[in-house]
């Protein structure tokens, strides 16, 4: 994988920590979606492992490749497990146990944890404890899109390093160099993420699917199709992506909307504006957005996806007719 450019500032404070001697023991990565920060994290711990140390992370002693393949004994992966989707105390009291043992290279224990939200209430408090009385030459990495659903007391405790999406065109830039000219600017679009979420995707696929969403969700404003039939439909064929499509297209609409209506007070009045002017009407667009989101976050539940899908589909049919 080409080098990550929009990681450079980040890992240069990194890089001056290690060298003063200040790295601190916890460090929490708060990536934008698809940003980079799991790479962020390796490159650390090849930095802190690798065996060449005046050219430190060379990535291409034994030890920068064991860190690159997932497969370094003094570098541990801590990731949700089973069908809870998260990070249990036993997985915590296990990298705990093992960050106190002596390491294979000496020079560091370190123990990612991502995404570091999926860590549950007792595994948290577990790691807490970790957090306050660590152990020399060891490195805590948890890495999280949503740093607020992190106990405060876990956030005060860590260094916080931001690494932010990368501007449009550069993520074009890298999507091209590494992958190859697609496009890009559409799946990006569609999923409204940075590149790294598109690596092991086919863009075209995604852009097609985007298309067929939008003008799906027109059919069914002028009654074309019925939401059950949609829904049925979109249930057995990607459905997560459909909806990732459906809440990036609301995004921009809403976007579209509020830059349109520069002038916040109409636009908020706009939420009483009389059937028929649907498309100045941002409040309902808003609700429609979030139960999108709502209905993603319970995509890997047991919950019912026809029946949660018809549900919002009929949710958009009213958006455009009430
Ligand atoms: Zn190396």
């Amino acid at each position: 994988m080409n080098a990550l450019p929009w990681l450079a500032t980040a890992q240069q404070s990194i890089q001056a920590a290690v060298q003063a001697d200040r790295l601190p023991h916890a460090l929490l990565i708060h990536e934008d979606a698809g940003a980079g920060g799991l790479e962020l994290a390796r490159w650390t711990s090849q930095l802190l492992l690798c065996r060449d140390r005046p050219r430190a992370p060379c990535g291409a002693c034994p030890d920068c490749q064991w860190v690159l393949a997932g497969q370094h004994p003094d570098c541990m992966s801590v990731q949700p497990e089973g069908k809870s989707r998260q990070i249990l105390v036993d997985q915590i009291r296990t990298a705990v146990a093992e960050l106190r043992l002596t390491g294979h290279s000496g020079r560091a224990k370190i123990a990612v944890f991502a995404p570091a939200e999926a860590i549950n209430a007792n595994a948290a408090n577990a790691l807490l404890k970790t957090l306050e009385e660590p152990t020399p030459s060891t490195l805590l990495i948890l890495i999280t899109a949503q740093p607020s659903r992190l106990l405060a007391t876990i956030r005060s405790r860590c260094l916080t390093l931001r690494v932010a999406a990368p501007a449009r065109a550069e993520a074009i830039e890298w999507l091209t160099q590494s992958r190859g000219a697609g496009p890009w600017e559409a799946a990006l679009d569609a999923l409204n993420t940075g590149p790294l979420s598109l690596t092991e995707v086919d863009p075209a696929a995604i852009a097609a699917t985007r298309r067929q969403v939008i003008e799906q969700l027109g059919q069914l404003e002028q009654q074309a199709v019925e939401p059950p039939a949609l829904a049925e439909q979109w249930a057995k064929d990607e459905l997560e992506l459909r909806l990732a499509c459906t809440e990036s297209w609301v995004t921009d609409q809403i976007l579209t909307l509020a830059a349109a209506h520069a002038d916040p007070t109409e636009l908020r009045h706009r939420h009483y504006s009389p059937a028929g002017s649907w498309a100045l009407n941002i409040g309902r667009l808003l609700e429609f957005h979030g139960a999108v989101r709502e209905l993603r976050a319970l995509m890997h539940t047991s919950v019912n996806k026809s029946l949660a899908v018809e549900s919002l589909l009929w949710r958009w049919a009213q958006v455009r007719t009430r």
